[in-house]
């Protein structure tokens, strides 16, 4: 017959899937209780219409079906009180460091363009999905509050839980998602002016239980607007990657981006530069499509290097329409844009490194 301890202990190996730590550290285990091979326990949930009830009971049913001289498992789930939730909510035990606080370890990373459709959406989720696969805790906050399309190039739908006050990031792949496209109705567009824009961006920053990340990529707005402004102001020793077509003029537009960053004292870790090329799927000739170069002379200008040629395929483009990273997409190890992606995920891991992994 197991302990109450034994019990409690083999619960530690269960996290709240949305929390993401251990019901027992959390203190959602209420009640133990061990009649020979059956063991009972009640969970206080953290709000009654927890979206994840299903899924909790589930984790915890397989854990304790798990421990040896146990063949029955009953749980019972119940609501926190009030008090439990401010306790638990309230002050800063779930995030060590928060995000705006000058130590925090997450190296936070704006991905910006001169303008809009090169590509800055879709080489932001895929490079957060790559540098999640190479282990490391990654969150995206959409900062493209009118253009949004980060919640489709993930698949993540629906309005975020929001408890005392804070808000739990949405899955996908293992990331942590925000976005505005999740608080507005069917797609109906947002027309707040700029101040509005930075207290949406606070309100990302502080009130999303992030947990502890390593990395916060942010999908900033094309163009050199009040959003990148206000990233650097509040988030000063944030980094920006600029992305950019091989088209000389696109480079133009970014480059006023990567030069405001510069003005602001934001370092730029580097250049991607996204439809480098075409590669034909039946002859395999590459040709280039949107010219050649601008990538390269855009690093070139700004004396940072060119990090990634991401070349135009069709497995990218329909992995962002049906809300599938390309790294989490089976069968497309070889792709070309694939393999740019995960190298870029590796030199931007080499260039902002984050502290020895718990
Ligand atoms: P932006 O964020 O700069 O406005 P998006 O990331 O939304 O641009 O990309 C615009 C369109 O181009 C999307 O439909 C996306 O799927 C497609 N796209 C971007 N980069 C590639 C690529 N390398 N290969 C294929 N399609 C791409």
């Amino acid at each position: 017959m197991p302990t109450q301890e034994q019990v409690l202990e083999a619960l530690k190996d269960v996290q709240d899937p949305e929390i993401h730590k251990s019901i027992v550290e959390l203190n959602m285990v209420k009640d133990i209780r061990i009649d020979g091979s059956k063991v009972s326990v009640t969970i206080a949930l953290t709000i009654r219409g927890c979206p994840l009830r299903d899924e909790i009971r589930r984790l915890v049913t397989e854990r304790l079906l798990e421990m040896d001289g146990v063949n029955e498992a009953d749980v019972t789930l119940t609501e926190m009180t009030p008090e439990e939730r401010q306790a638990l909510f309230g002050g800063d035990k779930l995030q060590k460091a928060p995000l705006l606080a000058p130590d925090s370890p997450t190296q936070v990373i704006g991905v910006a363009s001169g303008k809009g459709g090169v590509g800055k959406s879709t080489v932001t989720v895929n490079l957060a999905a790559a540098m999640r696969r190479l282990g490391y805790s990654v969150g995206v906050l959409d900062a493209d509050i009118y253009g949004f399309s980060v919640p489709r190039m993930l698949g993540v739908s629906g309005k975020p839980t929001a408890i005392e006050g804070k808000i739990m990031p949405m899955p996908a792949y293992g990331l942590k998602v925000i976005s505005m496209g999740n608080f507005v109705d069917n797609n109906a567009p947002v027309i707040w002016r700029g101040p509005m824009l930075g207290k949406v961006l606070q309100q990302f920053l502080t009130d999303v239980l992030w947990g502890d990340l390593d990395y916060l990529l942010l999908d900033l707005p094309p163009g050199t607007g009040d959003m990148a402004l206000d990233v650097a102001r509040m988030l000063p020793r944030s980094r920006m990657l600029i992305v950019t077509t091989p088209q000389t003029v696109a480079s133009g537009v970014a480059s006023r981006a990567a030069h405001m960053a510069a003005k602001a004292n934001q370092q730029v870790i580097g250049v991607v530069e996204n439809m480098s090329h075409f590669v034909c799927p039946d002859c395999g000739r590459a040709s280039a499509l949107f010219g050649e170069g601008g990538g390269r002379s855009l690093a070139e200008e700004l004396g940072v290097e060119l990090l990634a040629q991401i070349p135009l395929t069709l497995a990218l483009r329909e992995g962002s329409d049906r809300g599938i990273p390309i790294v989490f997409q089976d069968g497309t190890e070889a792709d070309p844009a694939r393999r740019a992606i995960e190298d870029l995920a590796r030199k931007v891991a080499a260039a902002c490194p984050v502290p020895a992994r718990r």
